[in-house]
């Protein structure tokens, strides 16, 4: 990542490093415009790496009817599986259905026919299983209740790497972005905004000028643009969601399958990297509660384990099968008809507060490249450029040094080389979105690399300074 050359001015400055301003940043790097993104933390670091890691359509929405967002998810969930196939797989999902279930096997029927039918029958067909059939396609599951199964395909994405792949193609052609950068005072000249930022690797301040400023920063788009006082309405329902990973022997799981909770919601359990990803939660929060450093709670974790143990009571799963946890928030924009997260649209919204300024809030992870075209392709129409929609479906000329961490043997020369080459801080950067773990132990020989990044030397960490 070219951390040193900080120009005095850019036509474009993205603000957010995650999976939309990635987004943003490739599309107008792909149109060869002079363009910056600044990240206040590390790449990816916020919402974007606190998905439940799937690129779907997302079968809740036809609940709310939302047909044209389902659609639209469902091609760009094809397009990501094509062009980010080092990085994505798409798998199949059990959803088991007991006598008490919210969606009976007849309402499956009819709900995963449209969802194929959404996908234009680009969807693996979805079949609906018997008991039996259901019973050995997931080892362990409850027996008392259990009327069948339904079993459909969606896609599974490491969500960090695409953010970083996005960005490092970006640079490739010509881009500039920066971890670590922080936009804390923003002010309208004559010609341009002026932007004091500050460097959060050395403490240091800059000052540069831009045409235009585009906001992409998810659910804090409320407490950055109020803190930055550009004039705004507030527009974030913002709602917490948590996830566990469990150690992969916990359940003798192949594929993923989908939990019907009591209260009546959904909770995705998927095995993957050596562990199996457990989640959500949904619970909605105070606009000004720190999102930055949000954290999952002891009971949201005993929530998930809980409904584990539902559907799995043989397993008896506790505390001590998970070996990580993690919290994001969810951008989603308010709307006059709903006060509830669940039934909140995912669809996006743009927003033109000021001249040459544009904000974007709402959508979904998988559906960053449309999220990313509408604006730059509004901003183009403002500037009387012109935009080109294929751009953006064009492949990655570069991606980061790591895709599968599982597939390669680490040693210290390639932690080197990425600590050269992609900026991490420290050794959680190094971790947690470099390699994909969120636990050494996802690792096939954790020791050993536990060993391998307590050698590693984080150079422009103040703390390892001091
Ligand atoms: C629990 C959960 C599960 C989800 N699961 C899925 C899923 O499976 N599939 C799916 O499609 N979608 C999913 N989503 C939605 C998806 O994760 C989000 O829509 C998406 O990641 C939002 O990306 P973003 O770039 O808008 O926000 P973020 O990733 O949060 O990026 C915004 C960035 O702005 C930065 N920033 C803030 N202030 C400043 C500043 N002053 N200067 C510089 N930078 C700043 C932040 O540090 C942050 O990194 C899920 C969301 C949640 C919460």
């Amino acid at each position: 990542v070219d951390q040193k050359t900080l120009k005095n001015h850019y036509k474009f400055v993205v603000i957010g490093g995650g999976i939309v301003g990635a987004g943003i940043l490739r599309d107008l790097a792909l149109h060869k415009q002079d363009v910056l993104l600044l990240e206040k933390g590390d790449f990816s670091s916020q919402t974007s790496q606190g998905s439940s890691k799937m690129l779907h359509g997302g079968i809740r929405y036809l609940e709310n009817f939302d047909f044209a967002l389902v659609f639209e998810a469902l091609r760009e969930k094809k397009l990501w599986l094509k062009l980010s196939s080092h990085i994505a797989w798409e798998d199949r999902f059990y959803l088991p259905v007991y006598k008490n279930s919210k969606w009976p096997l007849f309402f499956l029927r009819i709900g995963l026919f449209l969802y194929d039918l959404l996908s234009l029958f680009k969807n693996p067909p979805f079949k609906i299983l018997s008991k039996n059939e259901a019973l050995k396609g997931i080892p362990g599951l409850k027996e008392d209740g259990l009327t069948g199964a339904g079993l459909y395909s969606d896609g599974i994405i490491d969500d960090s790497k695409l953010v970083f792949d996005l960005i490092f193609d970006s640079i490739e052609r010509g881009a500039s972005a920066f971890n670590y950068h922080e936009l804390t005072k923003l002010t309208k000249l004559a010609e341009h905004y002026e932007l004091k930022i500050v460097d959060h690797r050395t403490g240091k301040n800059h000052t540069i000028t831009g045409d235009y400023v585009l906001f992409a920063v998810g659910p804090f788009t409320d407490q950055v643009l109020n803190k930055l006082q550009v004039p705004w309405q507030n527009i974030i329902l913002p709602s917490k969601g948590s996830h566990i990973w469990i150690k992969q022997d916990s359940l003798k799981l192949k594929d993923a399958m989908v939990l019907q909770t009591k209260d009546n919601r959904i909770i995705f359990v998927i095995p993957q990297r050596g562990a199996i990803l457990v989640g959500t939660t949904e619970i909605a929060i105070s606009a000004d509660e720190d999102m930055f450093n949000i954290k999952p709670t002891k009971s949201e974790i005993q929530y998930l384990i809980d409904n584990l143990n539902d559907y799995f009571p043989k397993a008896q799963i506790n505390l001590s099968h998970v070996i990580a946890s993690f919290a994001a928030v969810r951008p989603l924009v308010k709307s006059s008809t709903s006060t509830s997260s669940s039934k909140t649209s995912r669809r996006h919204k743009i927003y033109k507060p000021l001249e040459n300024l544009y904000v974007i809030a709402g959508g979904k992870y998988t559906t960053f490249r449309v999220m990313a075209q509408d604006l730059c392709q509004k901003i183009f129409k403002d500037a009387g450029l012109h935009y080109n929609k294929k751009l953006s479906l064009s492949s990655f000329v570069k991606t980061s040094l790591v895709s599968d961490v599982n597939k390669i043997q680490i040693t210290k020369n390639l932690l080197d080389d990425i600590i050269k080459n992609e900026a991490p801080l420290n050794a959680e950067d190094l971790l947690l979105r470099r390699l994909s773990l969120y636990s050494p132990q996802m690792y096939s020989s954790a020791d050993e690399l536990e060993k391998l990044i307590n050698e590693c030397s984080f150079t422009n960490d103040k703390t390892n300074q001091q």
